[in-house]
């Protein structure tokens, strides 16, 4: 078979490798971008000589030792554990997800232990039995004070949407801590690929059957061309818009050299409305190199249309209705039996880098199946 996949960030490179490993075929990976690894690429900065994330810090995490095994044939792992810091206004740094030092940096209480937590969170949260929203949902566990603080303008910023106006489970992902623990994620497997995401994407690629094809964006008289088609590819752009776009976030990176950084985590939350909602110092994570002050980058979240069209957040509102919209896409990509839509652009789906190469493995696993190998 002669094979065409659409993308090579992480989805496009699981299914091309899973591809070619299986003697499928040939198979032609293409990208409009000059790079591969997707939103994960993290290239050495010609001006520092030192590692970042282009599209914004990427933490691997899972729960799943398949996916990290499977990632493990092509890179060797730093350790690392998430941590990040919310800065609040006056400037104190204080752990996020909200934890117990959190209440007492903000509060200047002195909690001994989770059962004080509890009973302190207990005297201050609002009694709402079914949260319909992310408003109520964080009203239930930590109140007003908190919820307003930690996470109202943030999110506002982030998503252009008001709590309230948003499902519980864009908020649900964060862990709730009542102890000290400061990591952010509780997964059994955490880490950074030791050389980066770019020479594991590229390490996964590198196969006899594969050809990658940079600077080379879809075009419908590919699909005559080949067998199948696994397109990562945003669907609605794909259908020419039929029910209209499907919403996405975006956002711009504002870099900044030589500035002085005073945290000791790599990344910190801005609480307030201002326009920036993050800033990195990619030499505290590790294997990227260089002194923290070196280059830190500011994130200004905004509408996709404001950034050349660089879809990286899938919006979920309260009613749903980019996920019915989406639908209406899924329905019609199934009518077309050469072609299979992968990733988070090509399902409409808010995919961390575990999920997609879980997802991508599935995927993969049904094509080759279904062909009888
Ligand atoms: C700011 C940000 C932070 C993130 N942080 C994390 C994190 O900390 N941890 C985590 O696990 N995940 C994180 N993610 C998610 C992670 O980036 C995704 O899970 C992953 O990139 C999804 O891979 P993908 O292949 O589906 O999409 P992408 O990485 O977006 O790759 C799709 C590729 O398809 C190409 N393409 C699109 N259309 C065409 C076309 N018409 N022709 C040719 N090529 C095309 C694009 O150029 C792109 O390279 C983050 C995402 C963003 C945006």
């Amino acid at each position: 078979m002669k094979l065409l996949v659409v993308g090579a960030g992480f989805a496009g490179a699981v299914i091309a490798r899973e591809l070619a490993q299986h003697e499928m075929g040939s198979v032609v990976v293409i990208d409009r971008r000059d790079h591969v690894a997707g939103n994960a690429f993290d290239p050495v900065h010609a001006r520092t000589g030192a590692r970042y994330h282009k599209y914004g810090p990427h933490i691997f995490h899972t729960n799943s030792r398949a996916v990290f095994d499977y990632l493990s044939q092509f890179t060797q792992w730093l350790p690392y554990h998430h941590v990040v810091n919310a800065v609040l206004p006056g400037g104190t740094a204080s752990p996020m997800p909200i934890n117990r030092d959190t209440l007492n940096i903000h509060f200047g209480l002195n909690l001994a232990d989770e059962s004080e937590m509890r009973d302190f969170l207990q005297g201050i949260r609002e009694p709402i039995a079914q949260p319909t929203n992310a408003e109520e949902h964080l009203f239930s566990i930590y109140g007003r004070e908190l919820t307003d603080l930690f996470f109202g303008r943030y999110t506002f910023k982030m998503w252009g949407l008001k709590l309230a106006e948003m499902p519980i489970s864009v908020v649900a992902r964060l862990p709730v801590r009542y102890g000290n623990e400061a990591q952010y994620f509780d997964d059994e497997f955490q880490g950074m690929p030791r050389e980066g995401y770019l020479p594991l994407i590229e390490k996964m690629l590198a196969h006899e059957r594969i050809e990658v094809r940079l600077g080379t964006a879809f075009d419908k008289a590919m699909e005559d061309q080949y067998s199948h088609v696994f397109n990562s590819m945003p669907i609605d752009e794909y259908f020419e818009n039929r029910f209209g776009p499907l919403p996405y976030r975006s956002i711009k990176f504002e870099h900044r050299f030589d500035e002085s950084f005073d945290y000791d985590v790599p990344t910190v939350n801005f609480t307030d409305s201002g326009e920036y909602t993050r800033k990195t110092s990619w030499a505290l994570y590790p294997g990227c190199g260089g002194s923290p002050g070196d280059h830190v980058t500011y994130e200004i979240p905004c509408s996709y249309e404001d950034n050349n069209f660089e879809r990286y957040y899938p919006i979920k509102t309260i009613d749903g209705w980019p996920q019915r919209r989406y639908k209406q896409y899924e329905d019609l990509a199934r009518t077309k039996g050469n072609m299979t839509f992968i990733g988070r652009c090509g399902q409409y789906i808010y995919y961390d880098m575990h999920q997609v190469v879980a997802n991508s493995l599935s995927i993969a696993k049904k094509f080759i199946e279904s062909s009888g190998s």
